[in-house]
């Protein structure tokens, strides 16, 4: 008889976003005259920009000829890719081999499977609150978590406490949910934590695009030693609109070793062996965003998003409500006004304003009380979604 993993059975049922849509759609059939604005959601809306195009086109021409056409490819990705990559590190001061580098189609995924490299009786030690996916793929492996809490005291930056033992860590800067975004002296810290536990750290960098001070670091690796202590995760999906596309990276440096193995080669079996590679055409995409053009225009849309942030932190700013996150991030997080929980917020925001954002305390026990608002959206609709918000909960409201 086959059995199944009965370690799904202790994931919690994912409702979030499914009671949002819930909550939006049966206001809106109660009131169908209403504009509802939604600010809740996590993935973008401007296009691929037109380097990216380009690029595909070509590359759907080169499938049409014998001379260019591909079969397989690299399960690790292209080269011209790989180089592209590497280039692209070297400006923020860090040099990689390219077979450091692997192409993947996102970072949930390999965010996920990495796990298959480690062993079960691992600890895992997670902030809260927390992208959800690092909670869930550890469940399902059976791991043992233990959580870390980021709170308004600590700036929902938490730092490592020696009394807390792990061996897996994840860290995710800029911060999904918070915005958040750690400082080259706090990840030293994380480094420097987890080379004296041999532990792993699992840097999810998806958002880096996004951080707008040099002095802040885009990537582990700016940090000395963090070659030998951790593995990074990165995506085209914010970076450039490839959440419908699919693409992303991740680094697995030659000097990472636990129990006298080098990671990057188990790695490379586990993805040889069980992943299929990224389609040519959307690498030839993903490579279109590091040329001259491709990072001009990515970089259009990417500031498009950050003056809807601004928009966002300045209404915050104007009703004395305390928040984190929209300077080097794509969201906004913040204290319910009046000491509201995030259900009763979302209630009282879609009721009063028409306006849809995502409760805090989806993302674990610390975001009770707290909300985000995302800035994926359109100016005129972030614009007039803020307006109705400062008149919903301002002093006059
Ligand atoms: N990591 C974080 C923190 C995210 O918020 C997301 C997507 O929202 C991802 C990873 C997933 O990225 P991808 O689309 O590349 O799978």
């Amino acid at each position: 008889m086959a059995h199944i993993n009965a370690n799904y059975l202790n994931i919690k049922e994912s409702y979030l976003f499914s009671e949002v849509a819930n909550r939006a759609n049966k206001y809106k059939a109660e009131n169908p005259g209403a504009d509802v604005i939604r600010l809740g959601i996590g993935d973008v809306t401007r296009p691929l920009c037109p380097a990216v195009i380009e690029a595909l086109h070509s590359a759907v021409n080169d499938m049409s000829e014998t001379e260019t056409f591909k079969g397989y490819g690299p399960e690790q990705g292209y080269g011209f890719l790989k180089e592209s990559l590497r280039a692209y590190y070297a400006e923020k001061g860090v040099e990689l081999d390219i077979d450091e580098i692997f192409v993947s189609d996102g970072a949930k995924s390999d965010l996920g499977n990495i796990l298959d490299i480690f062993s079960k009786d691992n600890v895992v030690l997670v902030p809260d609150p927390v992208y959800p996916v690092y909670v869930d793929t550890n469940i399902m492996d059976g791991r043992k978590i233990v959580y870390l809490s980021a709170n308004e005291s600590n700036n929902f930056l938490p730092l490592p406490d020696e009394n807390i033992k792990a061996d897996l860590i994840y860290i995710c800067s800029p911060n999904n949910p918070t915005g958040a975004c750690y400082n080259r002296e706090q990840l030293t810290q994380w480094v420097a934590y987890a080379r004296k536990n041999n532990s792993v750290i699992l840097y999810d960098a998806a958002y880096e695009c996004f951080v707008s001070d040099d002095s802040l670091p885009r990537s582990i690796y700016e940090i000395e030693g963090a070659k030998e202590c951790a593995i990074e995760f990165c995506s085209f999906s914010k970076t450039a609109g490839f959440t419908g596309t699919r693409c992303g990276y991740t680094v697995v440096p030659f000097a990472l070793e636990r129990d006298g193995h080098k990671l990057n080669k188990f790695w490379l079996r586990r993805q040889t062996t069980k992943f299929n590679g990224v389609s040519y055409i959307v690498q030839k995409a993903a490579a279109a965003v590091f040329t001259e053009e491709g990072k001009k225009q990515i970089y259009e849309n990417i500031n498009y998003y950050k003056e809807n942030a601004k928009t966002i932190t300045d209404t915050l700013d104007r009703l004395g409500i305390w928040y984190c996150g929209g300077k080097h991030s794509p969201y906004i997080w913040f204290r319910c006004p009046d000491n509201m929980g995030s259900w009763e917020f979302f209630d009282a925001l879609l009721s009063k304003a028409n306006v849809v954002g995502t409760p805090g305390e989806g993302f674990g026990e610390n975001g009770k009380g707290y909300f985000r608002l995302t800035s994926f959206s359109t100016h005129e609709n972030t614009k007039e979604a803020m307006k109705r918000f400062e008149k919903a909960f301002g002093n006059n409201g």
